[in-house]
């Protein structure tokens, strides 16, 4: 990465001073509290390092989508609970607001090895306008600035970009380096074959990651309802399933671009509705029944990829075979999630992007058995369609 991380900062600029961190700690909360704690813990070394190394924390984070004013449901508070639980030790402090006297006060009276946790910054009206008069407020909170937010880097916000241009140094923390370090690898000098396996709702929302991918991978396999738009742009019945009539076209280019790289499914598992009790079958794809649709990638898909998959030395997987949230079409991505923890298990590096993606091999109990999950999911996206993500492009080159 070109970017200073933590690890560049020496012990001086560390020792005692407030070190700012934008976290992504956007988090779902059932029932007031923290339902899955991962985007926490995974923040918990760089809050670590900076503890060790004698700074005093102060932790800015956004959670929901309030409307850039106060709701209580959308309060980080149990998320403090939450942290000073997995932290084991350090105290640490909640703030019931983001900027103003009483937030920077708290912050110069933090003793040393101590954490602050502010108010969400959505509650900010200028949090989302990246307005400047706020950038310049966030900016008094700390004597430097880290971000560690990598789920929230694709957007151009007060926390995450405009609070850089007043605060020096501007660094990376390490789950930003983690995340960019995986991805950029894998884009920039994958071991090869490189394989990406794309799903998911929607072919529209990723139109970008396949055509920047494509020229780059040595196999793209597509499954998910992405793959019945494809299907529909070959003149193959879809009956009832998901597909996006104005992409038809954009499908059918791809497809006469692609060639041989681009592997659609062979089959898939059909139903009339998504309810528990409808009777399911899996057909070939030219058999689809015009009044049922596709919810899953069939059998013979899941062995062909999964057997593509296992000859791949490097894999970057976005999105779900099949509606996974209901068994049982979460078969394909079940098979899809094996077949890189077996790569793994091979040597191969195997990358997870995307929110949906994430929670289903989290479900399937095999996060820790492949080589990345990312917990950004639209900002691994956009960093694989090659754009560059604002949170990031404002930190100091290295
Ligand atoms: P990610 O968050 O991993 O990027 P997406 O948000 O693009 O993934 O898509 C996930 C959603 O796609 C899931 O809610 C899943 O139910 C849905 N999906 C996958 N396959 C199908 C299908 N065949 N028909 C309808 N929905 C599908
Ligand atoms: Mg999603």
């Amino acid at each position: 990465m070109n970017k200073k991380t933590i690890r560049d900062l020496r012990d001086e600029e560390l020792r005692g001073r407030r070190a700012l961190v934008r976290v992504d700690f956007n988090v779902p909360l059932e029932n007031g509290q923290v339902g899955d704690d991962t985007r926490i813990r995974a923040a918990l070394p760089t809050i670590r390092a900076l503890l060790d190394r004698g700074a005093r924390v102060v932790l800015l984070s956004h959670l929901g989508r309030p409307k850039g004013a106060p709701e209580a449901k959308y309060s980080l508070f149990p998320v403090a609970t939450k942290l000073a639980e997995l932290l084991e030790g350090p105290k640490v402090t909640f703030v019931s607001t983001t900027v103003g006297e009483q937030a920077r006060a708290t912050t110069e009276q933090l003793a040393p090895g101590g954490v602050a946790l502010l108010e969400n910054t959505r509650f900010l009206p200028g949090e989302e306008k990246n307005d400047d008069a706020l950038a310049r407020e966030l900016a008094t909170l700390g004597d430097l600035y880290v971000n560690d937010a990598f789920g929230a880097a694709h957007r151009a916000h007060a926390s995450t970009e405009g609070v850089a241009r007043h605060l020096r140094p501007a660094v990376a923390g390490l789950l930003m380096e983690k995340e960019l370090a995986y991805l950029g690898r894998a884009l920039a000098e994958p071991q090869r074959p490189f394989v990406a396996i794309l799903g998911g709702a929607k072919i529209s929302g990723k139109l970008d990651v396949i055509s920047a991918l494509l020229p780059k991978v040595d196999r793209m396999l597509i499954g998910g309802a992405m793959a019945n738009t494809f299907f529909r742009a070959m003149g193959l019945e879809t009956g009832k399933s998901l597909v996006e009539e104005d992409r038809v076209d954009m499908a059918r280019e791809l497809l006469a671009t692609a060639g041989e790289k681009l592997l659609l499914p062979v089959d898939a598992v059909v139903a009339a509705t998504l309810s528990g009790d409808a009777p399911t079958q899996a057909v070939a794809r030219e058999a689809v029944p015009a009044d049922q649709a596709m919810f899953d990638v069939g059998p013979r898909t899941v062995e062909t990829f999964a057997q593509v998959v296992r000859e791949a030395r490097t894999v970057l997987w976005n999105g779900p075979m099949g509606v996974f949230e209901t068994p049982p079409f979460d078969a394909g991505t079940l098979g899809v999630a094996r077949a890189l923890v077996e790569a793994t298990e091979q040597g191969a590096t195997t990358i997870v992007g995307g929110g949906d993606s994430a929670a289903a091999i989290a479900q399937a109990g095999l996060e820790d058995r492949v080589t990345h999950v990312s917990t950004g999911g639209g900002a691994s996206l956009e960093f694989l369609e090659g754009k560059a993500l604002p949170g990031v492009a404002a930190l100091d080159d290295a």
